[in-house]
């Protein structure tokens, strides 16, 4: 166990991704990780989540003070089938339970692709509309807000049909069009750092609608698609940029760092990756 040196006010501003160190530590030891770091919030995952168990997780997490700044991930509503898509829909209800139970402060939809085979991905959006229509409500009563996370386009036939800042604040407006903060956006920088309109649509979303800010970076080149992601100051996102647009537009959360990272940070002692993301958060943002 590495003790950690010395605390900065900002740190509590920093929150885990699990994803970031899920490969090297279970979700008790991630806890314990963020507890010992200083960090001030964790964003689960469910299959961690479930192996840990949601009570004890949520105990856990609660003791240790931290700020659940959202539960990964509800969505994947496209299927080919009326069954398949209220599979989807039973178990984004379970999922907003799940999230309340942590006192998560949203829960995050990658909303899903195109179901196997098809070529449609208008119709898969309609999916995506209606699954989000269809939870909305448990949502509500729940208190727990829908935060849809736009994925970069070379996402959109596996993972999410919804690859833009305006298309998700569109399903917003539509879904939610009183501006309640039950439906909003996840802005994760890896997804959405190349968007000529992002400042603008950040401003659009405002304090009622951004949810949760995703920081990574993005490396060039970029190796795999999927696991190689960037710890914050290795790459070309301007984060310092997007995090004033942020701020700008009322948002006042934590910073979620998400890293997906196969070949590097995966591998890297778990407390050497935390203290990294603090000492890059720190002088990134
Ligand atoms: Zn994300």
């Amino acid at each position: 166990m590495t003790e950690v040196a010395t605390a900065h006010p900002e740190d509590r501003l920093l929150s885990l991704n699990t994803a970031t160190v899920r490969e090297q530590w279970t979700l008790e030891q991630i806890i314990d990780g963020c507890q010992r770091h200083g960090i001030g919030g964790i964003a689960p995952w469910r299959d961690q989540l479930a192996i840990c168990g949601v009570d004890k997780a949520a105990a856990m997490i609660r003791d240790c003070g931290l700020t659940v700044t959202g539960l990964c991930r509800g969505g994947m509503f496209p299927a080919d089938d009326a069954a398949g898509r209220q599979r989807a829909i039973d178990d984004n209800l379970r999922a907003i339970d799940d999230a309340r139970t942590l006192g998560a402060e949203c829960l995050v939809l990658v909303v899903g692709g195109l179901p196997p085979g098809s070529r449609d991905i208008a119709g898969a959006r309609t999916m995506v509309r209606d699954g989000i229509g269809a939870v909305l409500a448990h949502a509500r009563a729940a208190g727990m807000p829908l935060a849809i996370e736009p994925l970069h386009p070379m996402y959109a036939a596996e993972r999410a049909c919804i690859n833009t800042m305006a298309q998700a604040l569109e399903l917003c407006e539509e879904l939610d069009p009183g501006r309640t903060g039950a439906l909003g956006l996840a802005v994760d920088v890896y997804h959405v750092w190349w968007d000529p309109d992002l400042e603008a649509r950040i401003a659009e979303a405002g304090r009622e609608r951004l949810l949760a800010f995703h920081i990574c970076d993005w490396l060039v080149p970029t190796r795999d698609l999927l696991v190689d992601r960037g710890m914050m100051g290795d790459g070309i996102i301007d984060l310092a940029g997007i995090h004033r647009w942020m701020t700008a537009a009322g948002y006042d959360g934590l910073r979620e760092v998400e890293i997906f990272s196969a070949e590097t940070w995966w591998k890297r002692d778990p407390d050497e990756v935390l203290a990294t993301c603090l000492d890059r958060h720190r002088r990134c943002l």
